[in-house]
């Protein structure tokens, strides 16, 4: 080969080296050699869900975070090798199936709607549909008492999904996000919020909000949280699994759950800590 030809093709495998890093964020590229599978994660993640996914200033807190980061760390990737992407409702699926994310854990429920388009590994928790409403109403009281109110839930959730099932009647209005809702609850714009009950636990607890809203209690839908990936990559799904069941055996599952959970006085209830499903 002569001199001229080895630069042309140093030049090409430079290329091919740098877009098969495939990275444009060059932060999480550290250029330790682009051969390396796996350097970094990508995870969705919700933004606004107290105690669940919570991104203040450079920091994400959250069961969500905590479980995604204890899955990380079995799959070979630190703390400081996550980037954390907001993950609203409708947008989940899309962001796993374009590549834009790794993995969602963002208070995604397993559906067979879902698992058309991604597959899931989990469940890791089991939450129940339930109202949140201004504490001075006693009029709703769960989702029969609910004709004629305005209620609010989120585009792309299985929680607008289940109410408009179940009562025909309500006047819903779908925001994207689920701060939104609560905002409009406190303001009196919409008289409850319909999702998961860890979700409004986690918005009753708040400093703005403590005493002026109140959750139902009446859970009624079962919400399996899994962990969203590339519809059928069978071999991450059984890494995943294994990871969620060590978390649950070693004692870290609880522990995160009392400390994310805990601080809105929540309580686990039936069927937690949950046995992951078989990886299809
Ligand atoms: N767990 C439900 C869902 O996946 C509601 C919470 C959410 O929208 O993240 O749709």
């Amino acid at each position: 080969m002569t001199t001229r030809r080895m630069m042309v093709a140093a030049a090409a495998v430079l290329a091919l080296g740098l877009s098969a890093c495939g990275s444009d964020d060059p932060e999480t590229d550290t250029g330790a050699g682009g051969d390396s599978e796996a350097e970094g994660l990508k995870v969705g993640i919700k933004y606004d869900q107290p105690g669940l996914g919570l991104k203040q200033g450079s920091e994400f807190t959250g069961l969500d975070v905590d479980v995604a980061t204890y899955v990380a760390k079995e799959l070979g990737v630190e703390a400081g090798d996550i980037e954390f992407i907001q993950a609203p409702s409708a947008q989940r699926e899309t962001l796993i199936e374009t590549g834009q994310v790794d993995m969602v854990v963002a208070t995604y429920s397993i559906t067979d709607a879902r698992k058309e388009k991604i597959s899931f590994a989990g469940p890791y928790f089991i939450a129940g549909q339930d109202l949140l409403v201004r504490s001075d109403d006693t009029s709703i009281t769960g989702p029969d008492t609910l004709d004629g109110k305005k209620l609010c839930s989120v585009t792309g959730s299985t929680s607008a999904q289940k109410v408009k099932e179940t009562v025909p009647g309500v006047n819903l209005q779908e925001f994207g996000t689920y701060s939104e809702c609560v905002a409009a609850l406190a303001s009196g714009a919409i008289d409850a919020l319909t999702t998961d009950d860890t979700i409004l636990a986690g918005y009753a607890a708040q400093e703005q909000y403590k005493g002026k809203l109140k959750v139902v209690g009446q859970p009624f839908s079962e919400e399996r949280y899994g962990i969203g990936l590339k519809k059928g990559d069978t071999a991450q799904c059984q890494k995943i699994t294994d990871a969620i069941k060590k978390m649950i055996s070693d004692g870290e599952w609880q522990k995160i759950v009392d400390k994310n959970l805990g601080p809105a006085n929540y309580k686990a209830g039936a069927g937690n800590p949950p046995t992951p499903d078989a990886c299809a």
